[in-house]
């Protein structure tokens, strides 16, 4: 479905990254990933990639630094050919009491989710054929927030929203797609299923359950063939059903 497709996946060394990584080369892309600090995480998803006959390359690159997001693009096109699909996923999870929230905070949380997905979009789009496509991982505490604690995150995902719609409409006219994709609970280190505020957060599910990471990578693969040719500037949920 994704032969001779190239993808990149910030913050692919672990988590939802890690299984969108493994979706859409297990769907035929080569894929290059980002990562903060983990190397060696990212060498085990790098040769998951290459279990599957794909090509893959790892980079670090820090989502505060937009030098080194313009960098990983550049990269991934010099080694691996071209680029059709950016995944900007790479995500931190602020959390505590408002009052405690400091300025130097919003500042990093923004160029963490909402700077880094803009620079990398800007300079992926300088690269992409036409047809290529953008997904971007929100959250559906983008979409409401049902617990105290989360202002600052769920303003910096609520950014993505107007990133993906403005996009949709510039980058239209190439065919390309821009979509955002928002997780609910899902099992990683950064919520993990049996964490101390998991049963609070599965217990706010229509379906009783969290989501797992491959259930995150479905849509995004779905989005990034081409199934998803028509799709663009939608927000898709995936949260068995807290928003509902
Ligand atoms: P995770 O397990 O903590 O993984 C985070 C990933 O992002 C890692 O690859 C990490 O790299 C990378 N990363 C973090 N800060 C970075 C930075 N400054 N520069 C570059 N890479 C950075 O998190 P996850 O649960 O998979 O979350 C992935 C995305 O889904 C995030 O955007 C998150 O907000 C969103 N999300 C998650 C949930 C959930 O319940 N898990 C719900 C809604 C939305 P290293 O491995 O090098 O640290």
């Amino acid at each position: 479905m994704l032969n001779g497709k190239v993808a990149l996946v910030t913050g692919g060394s672990r988590g939802i990254g890690a299984a969108i990584t493994q979706g859409l080369a297990e769907a035929g892309a080569d894929v290059a990933i980002t990562y903060a600090t983990a190397a060696a995480r990212a060498e085990e998803v790098l040769a998951r990639i290459e279990a599957t006959g794909r090509r893959g390359l790892a980079m670090a690159a820090d989502a505060a630094d937009a030098e080194e997001l313009r960098a990983a693009v550049a990269r991934t096109v010099a080694m691996l050919g071209r680029l059709d699909i950016l995944v900007n996923n790479a995500g931190i999870a602020p959390y505590g009491p408002l009052a405690k929230v400091s300025p130097e905070a919003v500042d990093h949380t923004l160029a963490v989710h909402a700077r880094a997905a803009f620079v990398t979009a800007q300079a992926a789009a300088t690269h992409m054929a036409d047809g290529g496509r953008i997904i971007n991982i929100g959250s559906s505490l983008a979409e409401r927030v049902p617990y105290p604690g989360w202002t600052l995150y769920s303003m910096s995902k609520s950014a993505l929203i107007g990133l993906t719609k403005g996009l949709a409409r510039d980058l239209g006219p190439r065919h390309i797609t821009a979509n955002l994709v928002h997780p609910g609970s899902t099992d990683t280190e950064m919520n993990p299923a049996d964490g101390p505020d998991a049963d609070g957060e599965r217990s706010y599910t229509a379906l009783g359950r969290y989501c797992t990471p491959a259930d995150i990578a479905a849509t995004v693969v779905h989005l990034a063939g081409p199934a998803g040719r028509n799709i663009t500037g939608a927000a898709i949920t995936v949260d068995a059903g807290t928003t509902a």
